[in-house]
């Protein structure tokens, strides 16, 4: 059972619309915005300080709605949603419905609705990196991750030096896996990586070759997928001593979704035990406990 917080029937004056006349004319807007929101203890304390503070969600609405124009009010409603989801860490999930009462649709009297909605989602990835310098590809990778928007870097392993596995004759990798919150969605993270990557000059020449830094997705919450551009969990995490034994340090007995066995069954259940050893220790030093020193 999840609790929640409605904000309901929130009524405004805007200017956005894909027609000129909308932009000069403005209309009215209406705002109903749903948080899922864990408020047991609020319930027991009676305290602000435990919940939302409803002016607060209330005024953000209130500047986006009334600030400057978008085309869409799917943008309007993603721009809320998002909002609201970093000032308020308490918020698991966030659903904004904007209606335009008077919509310009020649002959109807009806009105029209957007309904979005975003989710606080841990993921975890997996890093790799086996081109010196590599320590500081995998710091660079981190600060990155962190700086994405709507993205925190939660929990991060120690590092872990490996040999490269695979047909291609290369050097030994250093890999670590580490946790995230973000409210992106896994597609537009996904890109985000790749962005990463390319701004740390990963080069795709080899198949399974030599990288600077290799950033692969392995959980994303539950979701499972398998597409062309995106397969979720990662297919190889259970094959994949350089994966698991990270993974055991942080998340030992998250259960992979579609495999239903936990990070450290993986493990157990895997035969290749070597060509894994801890390179540099996650210690709780400087900001992800590996590069303090
Ligand atoms: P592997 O995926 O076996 O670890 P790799 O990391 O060397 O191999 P890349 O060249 O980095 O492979 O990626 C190849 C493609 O894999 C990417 O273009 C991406 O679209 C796709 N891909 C599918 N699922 C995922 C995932 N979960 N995480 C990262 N990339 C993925
Ligand atoms: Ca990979
Ligand atoms: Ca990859």
């Amino acid at each position: 059972m999840t609790d929640r917080i409605r904000l309901e029937q929130m009524n405004f004056y805007g200017y956005h619309g894909a027609l000129p006349e909308e932009n000069r004319l403005g209309q009215r807007f209406t705002a109903d915005v749903t948080l899922a929101v864990d408020l047991y203890q609020a319930s027991v304390t009676d305290s602000l300080g435990q919940t939302i503070n409803y002016a607060a969600v209330y005024k953000m609405v209130r500047e986006i709605i009334e600030g400057p124009p978008c085309a869409l009010i799917e943008t309007v409603a993603g721009r809320i949603a998002d909002r609201i989801l970093s000032a308020f860490a308490r918020v698991s999930s966030c659903r904004v419905r904007i209606t335009k009462p008077d919509p310009p649709i020649p002959g109807s009297t009806g009105q029209v609705s957007v309904e979005v909605e975003r989710q606080r989602v841990i993921a975890y990835l997996g890093l790799g990196s086996n081109i010196e310098d590599r320590k500081s590809y995998l710091n660079r990778a981190l600060g990155m991750l962190d700086a994405l928007r709507l993205t925190r870097v939660v929990r991060c392993s120690s590092i872990y030096e490996t040999a490269p596995v695979g047909p291609v004759r290369q050097s030994d990798f250093l890999n670590m896996v580490v946790g995230i919150e973000t409210v992106l969605p896994a597609e537009v993270l996904l890109e985000e990586l790749q962005n990463i990557e390319k701004t740390l000059k990963r080069k795709r020449e080899i198949h399974w070759g030599p990288r600077t830094i290799d950033l692969d997705l392995l959980v994303y919450g539950n979701r499972q997928l398998n597409t062309e551009r995106l397969s979720l969990p990662h297919p190889e995490i259970s094959r994949r001593a350089f994966v698991l034994v990270p993974f055991m340090e942080i998340a030992p007995h998250l259960v992979i979704p579609g495999i239903g066995r936990s990070v450290l069954e993986l493990r157990q259940m895997l035969n290749e035990k070597e060509g894994v050893s801890v390179w540099k220790k996650n210690n709780g030093e400087g900001k992800y406990g590996l590069f303090g020193s």
